[in-house]
């Protein structure tokens, strides 16, 4: 009987992992003793990075197929011709004492090697109303509900929408810069602007522990485009239409989108596994191993944990790293790395293992934070560039750093050239 290697999600971590465990197996001809089995509840591969483009294309530019086909990519043509088996199920629990993966629809698989790479949900901290009024950017779905909201309201003819974009994080000031130039002309005065978008963010800044240069740039900016910015509020109830801050002020709204914060998923969060200094993430030491919770604890076979479904710090600043694809990408490299080592000590091809450790290094990925139309602040190590080419850098930045790491050249450009021929032309409501 085969081995199982199981990855858990077809995100970019569990796609980079099964890629890497693919490509060292069948150069070690062990696939007839090794199966690689990559479970995701859905049959394709998300790509994030264009969710707000796709939350603000117009319908007669790509209706919601084209959109689906530019966002999100079957894993059966990602893998073709390679021998891994792809489990299109949802997950209920796993059992990582007695080795299971039990699934929805009642069945279950053993594993040998296991790597989560599950990703995060949405965290409403309980504030009680928020998940039932609001909308949020996780999913393509989540994209097209997004669109299809303020759609309707200009359909219905309001004059003015009010939009409110709960967290000033990364998402929702991308958010709040792509409706703004989808429902106004930015080359023009803002007087025609069909929305009025309003970001409320709980700390004294908006996009909270990135360098200040760029703060100040991405708050001029919105400022510019007509984004109002409300610092250190926070929701504290949210009614149909109503918002009630911490400081007893009243807003309302026509459309709130929640984009303030993400939790580990209530599967992760399960899992009887040494946990971060909070006890809800996952908290895997340099090898991407994840250690029982208690020391008396036995796990069964070799368990790996990646991406936003785990906790890693900086060793200079002890700061968590953040939750992006770079990072879940490099942290697959060295937990697939890891995986072929333990077999080839196992099949005695070494007898020493060689593993790799992750020191993840602050400023290692430029970053860079479009906003509205082609505009886009980027940050490569010191340097700051904002404008037209800080815009064209973000569209060779997700090629180089993510498409080109996760998926072959051949489809990564394909990938690119798709969104780019769709979102190049998504500046005006149509
Ligand atoms: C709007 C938005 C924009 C972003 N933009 C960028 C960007 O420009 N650059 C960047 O680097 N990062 C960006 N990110 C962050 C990036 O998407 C994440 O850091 C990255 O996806 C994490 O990868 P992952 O493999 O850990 O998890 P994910 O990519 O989230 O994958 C998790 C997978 O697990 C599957 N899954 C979850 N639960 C179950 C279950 N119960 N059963 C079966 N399958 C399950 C999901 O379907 C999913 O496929 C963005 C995120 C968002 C939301």
């Amino acid at each position: 009987m085969k081995k199982e290697i199981v990855v858990l999600g077809a995100g970019f971590g569990g796609i980079k992992a099964a890629f890497i465990l693919h490509k060292c197996l069948k150069r070690l001809s062990l696939l007839d003793k090794y199966e690689i089995v990559l479970v995701d509840k859905n049959t394709y591969h998300t790509y994030t990075p264009t969710l707000y483009e796709a939350a603000t294309t117009s319908k007669d530019i790509a209706n919601q197929i084209k959109l689906k086909n530019i966002v999100t990519f079957p894993l059966k043509t990602a893998f073709q011709g390679r021998e891994v088996v792809l489990l299109n199920k949802k997950i209920k629990e796993l059992d990582l004492v007695g080795g299971d993966i039990h699934f929805g629809d009642g069945g279950k698989l053993k594993f040998d090697y296991l790597v989560i790479a599950l990703g995060s949900e949405t965290n409403y901290f309980d504030i009680a109303g928020l998940e039932e009024n609001s909308l949020t950017l996780k999913t393509f779905m989540d994209a097209i509900k997004i669109r299809d909201a303020i759609w309707d309201k200009v359909d219905a003819g309001a004059k003015k929408i009010k939009i409110v974009i709960g967290g000033g994080g990364s998402t929702g000031v991308e958010l709040a810069g792509e409706i703004q130039s989808w429902t106004c002309q930015l080359d023009k005065e803002l007087k025609n602007c069909k929305t009025a978008v309003k970001i409320i963010e709980g700390q004294p800044t908006i996009l909270p522990g990135f360098d200040e240069k760029v703060i100040k740039k991405v708050t001029k900016r919105l400022k510019k485009i007509g984004v109002e910015i409300l610092l250190g509020e926070f929701i504290e109830k949210v009614e149909p239409n109503k918002i009630y801050l911490k400081s007893k002020q009243l807003e309302n709204f026509d459309i709130l989108i929640w984009t303030g914060g993400v939790k580990a998923s209530r599967l992760t969060g399960a899992l009887p596994l040494r946990k971060d200094e909070k006890g809800k993430q996952i908290a895997v030491k340099e090898k991407m191993e994840c250690l029982p919770q208690t020391d008396d604890l036995k796990l069964y076979g070799k368990i790996y944990g990646i991406g936003d479904a785990v906790c890693c710090y900086y060793a200079e600043t002890g700061k968590p790293v953040p939750k992006i694809a770079e990072v879940a990408i490099q942290q697959a490299k060295i937990a697939a790395h890891n995986i072929i080592e333990d077999i080839k000590l196992s099949e005695k091809i070494i007898s020493v293992p060689k593993y790799k450790k992750y020191r993840p290094k602050i400023s290692e990925f430029p970053y860079i934070i479009p906003i509205g139309g082609k505009y886009a602040i980027a940050k490569f190590g010191s340097v700051v560039i904002s404008g037209f080419l800080g815009w064209v850098l973000k569209g060779l930045v997700e090629l180089y750093y993510i498409l080109l790491n996760v998926f072959p050249p051949y489809q990564a450009i394909k990938i690119w050239l798709k969104g780019l021929l769709i979102f190049i032309k998504n500046d005006r409501l149509g």
